[in-house]
């Protein structure tokens, strides 16, 4: 596919720091597509966009936009209050348009169109109180240590910001409550075992310093930015998927950017193995018990 045709002012300038371009970065989603594939196949997206780069206005919108190329999948959900039909991912058409409409990043939901109430994953966004990503780091490895602990697998990544993404593959059934209640009683027991790094305070004040383990990304209609999402920052980096031995507090996160991602991407597929490992999230929760 060739993607100049679909950019509409492809040499305007989205991260002025840094030079790249709006046609960059439908470059950059044109090359990863094949990573980032599996992970918005069949799942509804929540749009970010920036129509005019990182740093200028930015807004976020649920409902698919116009205009988008004939055979985009979408999912009518029906929330509380009202219905929305959410653009849903799968196809390089459908991520070149969102790049055109000045979608930076790539949120995505926990679970697909064809069970929207029941998630795929269950995962733990970690956020350094103190901004620093050392903390995040560390605080992920104790996390893969209490789920190793369960006998359950787990895959982290950059968020591309400050902190870390942990996700935990599972098996289709449980719903997002049963997710989240599950997030929260191991982020609790962890922020119990080390009070004066981690946190699940949910009042920003009281948690000062700490690392939040924030649960609340398991919600029906929440989203997480997927692997291999670009983060509207400065160096344009994006949510890179890693191994458990390369998270190091000294690790950089911003390292890996639109600049430089061939080379990242060159080694074999970090989370290749991630769909092969479902999990049942019933026998988690019984060994969480049992522990
Ligand atoms: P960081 O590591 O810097 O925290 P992050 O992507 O984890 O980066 P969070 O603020 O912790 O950022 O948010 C977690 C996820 O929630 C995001 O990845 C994004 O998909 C979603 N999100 C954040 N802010 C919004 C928002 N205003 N509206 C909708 N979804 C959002
Ligand atoms: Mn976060």
């Amino acid at each position: 596919m060739t993607v100049e045709p679909l950019v509409t002012h492809p040499d305007k300038v989205f991260w002025p720091e840094d030079g790249y371009t709006k046609l960059d970065l439908a470059h950059f989603y044109e090359s990863v597509f094949p990573e980032l594939q599996p992970y918005v196949q069949d799942r509804m997206l929540a749009l970010e966009r920036c129509p005019d780069g990182m740093g200028g206005e930015c807004f976020f919108q649920k409902e698919a936009p116009k205009g988008m190329p004939a055979g985009t999948p979408t999912k009518l959900i029906h929330h509380q209050k009202r219905a929305v039909d959410y653009v849903v991912g799968g196809l390089i058409e459908t991520e070149i348009a969102l790049v055109n409409l000045g979608c930076i990043a790539v949120h995505v939901w926990g679970s697909c169109a064809s069970h929207p109430h029941q998630p795929d994953w269950v995962v733990f966004d970690i956020d350094p109180g103190s901004g620093e990503f050392a903390d995040a780091a560390k605080a992920g490895l104790l996390l893969k240590g209490a789920l190793e602990a369960m006998d359950l697998v787990s895959f982290p990544k950059t968020s591309g910001g400050r902190g870390m993404h942990v996700f935990l593959p599972i098996q289709v059934g449980p719903d997002f409550d049963e997710a989240r209640s599950f997030a929260e009683e191991v982020g609790r027991r962890l922020a119990a075992a080390h009070p004066d790094t981690l946190t699940v305070e949910q009042r920003l004040q009281a948690r000062g310093d700490r690392v939040y383990l924030d649960p609340f990304r398991n919600a029906f209609g929440a989203t997480v930015v997927a692997p291999y999402s670009v983060r509207r920052r400065e160096k344009a980096p994006f949510s890179m998927p890693l191994r458990w031995q390369d998270v190091k507090p000294s690790l950089d996160p911003s390292r890996f950017n639109l600049g430089n991602f061939k080379k990242h991407l060159a080694g074999s597929d970090p989370w290749q193995d991630f769909f092969k490992r479902r999990q049942s999230l019933g026998e988690a929760v019984k060994a969480l018990h049992r522990s």
